[in-house]
């Protein structure tokens, strides 16, 4: 291969097209060249992307019929890209919230595996539709262009019974009510990274806090997920930016009995108003409530550490015990205050921090003698998504060798 050979990895929200763009250099290594992204998708479309160093490569306004879903986002970019970046990548790599029961790591795509992809929809109607959307026009368009699934859900496949049920009739869980977890495609990064830097503690007992605007934690026993706080949707486990996490059911009842809300608007509710912002009533961003003096927002912030202090007991008693505690994602990489607040509620456990450490953002950020190494790790899914991409293409192509070899 060349040092040009490229692949790109997508990420379809419901308004937003992410993309970025890596060059395949010796050995396998992936250097990321170009991040962008279209987003405002069906209100005030804009095409944003920059080079490896940061560096502005584009910054366009469309009108809004110009780009009224994600199929046209998805073919502006791509023109973009062709046309005028002038990359013809080898292969795509796909975020795909959902895999289902079946899909345990990640997939080459073709007209089957869409198909099967597209019964999931019902386990995640705000992400799924948006995700297949650009596979369906790439295979639609360039039919020759290999293309790759790589799951939010995977990772989490590896759970056992206990940690994949709901008590509820065996019935539904044989439909797909399960919990399945999320995330999986940054804890797998971490998975694969932490050995670099703990090679003694990687494979042991670890609980991995991913926390962003999404946020979910992970219990980890030699590499793998044994449980997770989300379940059959991206609703449960810890307060998100919007999201309520663990909520009792009923709730739920009482909103739809009593207030007379649709499912839809239910959805809505649970998807966009509550969390941080919901409790809040300031902000669903961490920065704006670490900044804010009302009183309801430091509410929000001491929710959240708290969740994440029960929710590590929780997956402490899963694991039996703990080795190592990792923070990632948004605020887990650049909050050294929640990382603080977190690790004092950690303290039963053994955790002691060290602050100096912490407020540089160090790797490592407890004390030598904490009876837990804390450590901070920033996430990679893209890069996650690349390399699975590139490894299909390769094992593709080789298995390709073999066949011809024997034919
Ligand atoms: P992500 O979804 O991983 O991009 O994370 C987004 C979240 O990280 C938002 O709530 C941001 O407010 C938060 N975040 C990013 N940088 C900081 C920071 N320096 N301090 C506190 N929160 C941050």
């Amino acid at each position: 291969m060349t040092a040009m050979d490229t692949i790109l990895v997508i990420n379809a929200g419901s308004s937003s097209v992410k993309f970025q763009v890596y060059s395949i250099e010796g050995e396998g290594k992936l250097c990321r060249q170009i991040k962008g992204q279209m987003d405002g998708i069906g209100s005030r479309p804009r095409l944003r992307a920059s080079g490896a160093g940061g560096d502005p490569l584009a910054d366009r306004a469309y009108p809004i019929e110009a780009i009224p879903d994600v199929p046209a986002a998805m073919q502006v970019a791509g023109e973009w890209l062709r046309d005028e970046v002038r990359i013809h990548p080898l292969a795509v790599g796909h975020r795909v919230v959902h895999g289902g029961p079946e899909f345990e790591r990640p997939v080459l795509i073709d007209h089957g595996v869409v198909a099967r992809l597209e019964r999931f929809v019902p386990l995640a109607p705000l992400h799924q539709p948006h995700n297949l959307a650009p596979i369906r026009s790439i295979l639609a368009n360039f039919p020759a262009l290999p293309q790759v699934a790589c799951f939010d859900t995977a990772f989490h496949r590896s759970h056992g019974p206990l940690a994949d049920h709901y008590a509820i009739p065996h019935q539904l869980h044989a439909e797909g009510v399960r919990r399945y977890g999320f995330h999986g495609l940054s804890y797998e990064y971490i998975s694969k990274t932490l050995p670099q830097i703990a090679p003694d503690i990687a494979k042991r007992r670890m609980i991995v806090a991913h926390l962003g605007s999404g946020a979910s934690m992970c219990a980890m026993k030699g590499g793998q997920s044994v449980e997770s706080t989300m379940g059959f949707t991206a609703l449960d486990g810890l307060p998100m930016g919007t999201r309520p996490g663990q909520l009792d059911p009923g709730v739920v009842l009482y909103l739809i009995a009593e207030k007379g809300m649709s499912a839809a608007k239910v959805q809505d509710f649970l998807y966009r108003d509550c969390g941080l912002k919901g409790l809040s009533g300031v902000s669903n961003d961490m920065r704006e409530l670490e900044a804010s003096a009302d009183p309801r927002a430091k509410l929000a912030i001491d929710y959240f550490v708290y969740r994440i202090g029960l929710s590590a007991g929780m997956l402490a008693a899963a694991l039996q015990g703990l080795d190592a505690f990792v923070f990632t994602a948004g605020i887990g990489e650049n909050s050294a205050s929640i990382r603080a607040r977190v690790a004092e509620q950690l303290g039963w456990l053994g955790v002691a921090l060290d602050a100096a450490e912490n407020a540089r953002h160090s790797r490592q950020i407890s004390r030598p003698n904490s009876l837990i190494p804390v450590y901070v790790v920033p996430t990679d899914e893209e890069l996650m998504i690349a390399q699975h991409t590139l490894a299909l293409l390769m094992n593709g192509k080789s298995q390709n060798a073999r066949s011809e070899r024997v034919s």
